[in-house]
């Protein structure tokens, strides 16, 4: 799988979801690091992506973590990782993302998280880029997103092949035999103009 050297997880930033939850995070993380993949996220030491983020280091791989400098304070920035990025505000953090990494994956997560998929889609539903995008349903936490986005494409506010540019999968551990079948992807657009 060569065409993916780094990836970004979006997740959520709280400790209050299901332990499956956390789980499956470190599970995600300890295989990135096995698998010699660069974790890019989003770089706080909390939530589901404190876990995540702790799991690719124990298993000696490499994370790059993003935040913007007003977030350092409530994210608590993980300290602890290869490289982290403070830059100045949200939509940089962002474009700085999506430019480091090969594809996205969603996490279970909170209102941050989803906001993160949707800009994601959107932009490559604008063909601002093709990378893949693969949503984990853990425990079918994302079910009721599902319902939602194919409520979209029933009323017609969606194509059905833009609503299909997340995937869907069941669980960590079907996310890699689905990226080796997905084509790769680029940016299409200067990260600048995201
Ligand atoms: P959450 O899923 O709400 O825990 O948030 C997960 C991540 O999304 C955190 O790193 C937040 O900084 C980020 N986030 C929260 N709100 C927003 C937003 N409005 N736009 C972009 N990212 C956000």
């Amino acid at each position: 799988m060569e065409h993916i050297r780094s990836l970004c997880v979006y997740c959520g930033s709280s400790d209050r979801g299901p332990a499956a939850h956390k789980d499956a995070a470190r599970a995600f993380g300890l295989e990135l690091a096995q698998r010699g993949i660069r974790l890019v996220f989003g770089g706080g030491r909390v939530g589901v992506m404190g876990t995540l983020a702790d799991a690719v280091l124990e298993g000696g791989g490499s994370v790059t973590g993003i935040i913007p400098d007003f977030l350092m304070r409530h994210e608590v920035g993980h300290q602890g990782v290869t490289q982290l990025e403070i830059v100045a505000t949200m939509h940089e953090r962002k474009a700085r993302m999506a430019e480091l990494s090969d594809g996205f994956v969603v996490l279970p997560g909170g209102l941050g998280t989803l906001e993160e998929l949707f800009e994601i889609v959107t932009w490559k539903q604008l063909g601002l880029h093709t990378k893949p995008i693969v949503v984990v349903n853990s425990a079918g936490y994302w079910d009721n997103l599902r319902t939602v986005i194919d409520g979209i494409v029933a009323a017609g506010y969606a194509r059905r092949e833009n609503a299909d540019l997340a995937a869907f999968v069941n669980s960590v551990e079907d996310v890699f035999p689905l990226l080796a079948r997905l084509p790769g992807g680029e940016l299409t657009v200067d990260s600048k103009r995201l």
